[in-house]
């Protein structure tokens, strides 16, 4: 049943704003020549969300996920990290946690918790799931879908901080700018090392919950959380679908085949129950 899983699993990700902190890449020094305004509505500046938001985000609804099913996750921080605040990561490891690597004595060996299986980092392994960044265009016609890729718009929000003395009449003090991705919907592409029944059912559970929460501060996405942004609505694309059914996914004009409706079927009747099965499973197992 796994194998009729590719190995390139694709999720969907709408949000009207991301603002991310690792700040974004753009391309405008090609789109620009030499005459570039940051705030022209004309610009068309295609860019690159990098993965490490993304990658934590997705994270934490996994370990929540595995938590909810009854088990502890790896922490992301090493046990003798100097955290800033005294006693949090017993706080953590009280909260669902284990300290980061104890649930295998050889890692090279022995894959560990689910959550270490997948995301690695600990004795030089790698982790089972390569989360890339997603690249962007505000052309919908030059987004391949397939290849993890969204339709997105680069703004830079500029912002006058003020004075809050009675005698300055707000006076700007300084100016911040930030980096910021409007109206994003695309394709965020996982691609597994190795494919395990587990995985997917953890994947499909994780993306539902963050989909549930996406208004909760704590698995909204990227910074400028108070402010609205990073609410993201996320969805597993049914894995079975093979690219021209992706595609249609994103293509407003046409709905789904009968094809993709039927796959639909299967999936949710078939496979998904099958891969959470297995989740259940090896967390029932233990680390
Ligand atoms: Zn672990």
């Amino acid at each position: 049943m796994i194998e009729d899983i590719d190995r390139d699993v694709f999720v969907r990700i709408q949000t009207d704003l991301l603002v991310v902190g690792d700040s974004i890449m753009t391309d405008r020094h090609h789109a620009s020549n030499g005459n570039y305004n940051d705030d022209d509505p004309q610009n068309q500046i295609g860019g690159i969300i990098p993965a490490f938001p993304l990658s934590g985000w997705l994270r934490h609804g996994l370990e929540v996920t595995v938590q909810e099913y009854g088990g502890t996750a790896c922490h992301p921080g090493e046990a003798n990290a100097n955290f800033m605040k005294d006693g949090i990561y017993q706080r953590d490891l009280d909260a669902g946690y284990h300290e980061k690597g104890a649930c295998t004595d050889n890692p090279k060996k022995d894959s560990g918790c689910v959550v270490f299986d997948l995301f690695g980092g600990f004795g030089g392994v790698p982790g089972k799931v390569m989360r890339r960044p997603i690249k962007f265009n505000p052309v919908r016609s030059s987004v391949d879908y397939t290849r993890g890729q969204a339709e997105g718009h680069y703004r830079r929000l500029n912002r006058n901080i003020v004075s809050r003395n009675r005698g300055d009449n707000r006076e700007a003090l300084r100016n911040a700018s930030i980096d910021a991705v409007a109206n994003l919907d695309g394709c965020w592409q996982l691609s597994f090392r190795e494919m395990k029944p587990a995985f997917i059912g953890l994947l499909a559970e994780g993306i539902d919950f963050l989909d549930a929460h996406k208004t909760d501060f704590m698995h909204q996405l990227g910074g400028a959380r108070n402010f609205g942004a990073g609410v993201v609505d996320c969805a597993l694309i049914n894995p079975l679908y093979e690219d021209h059914e992706l595609k249609r996914v994103f293509d407003r004009r046409q709905g789904n085949t009968n094809k993709m409706d039927e796959k639909d079927d299967q999936w949710a009747e078939e496979y998904r129950p099958a891969f959470v099965n297995a989740l259940d499973e090896r967390i029932e197992e233990g680390p």
